[in-house]
């Protein structure tokens, strides 16, 4: 399972990793974007806590929450 975080209210939400992937093969876009998706509770982006893409791109929620947020 990967862990997605919401940048808003910070909810939590398991999504499988197969799922993940999916949406992630289907993604050919930039890296520099990672996939999310749309928090239910707040309309807000939810990102993965971690996650290493398909693509190799590595990714962590510490760097989309930054410092003083
Ligand atoms: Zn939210």
């Amino acid at each position: 399972m990967v862990n997605f975080v919401c940048i808003g209210c910070r909810k939590n939400e398991r999504i499988p990793l197969s799922v993940v992937r999916d949406f992630d093969d289907m993604d050919a876009g930039d890296p520099e974007v990672p996939l999310h998706f749309i928090c239910g509770a707040c309309g807000n982006e939810m990102y993965p806590e971690y996650y290493k893409g398909i693509h190799g791109f590595e990714y962590r929620i510490e760097d989309r929450l930054g410092v003083g947020t």
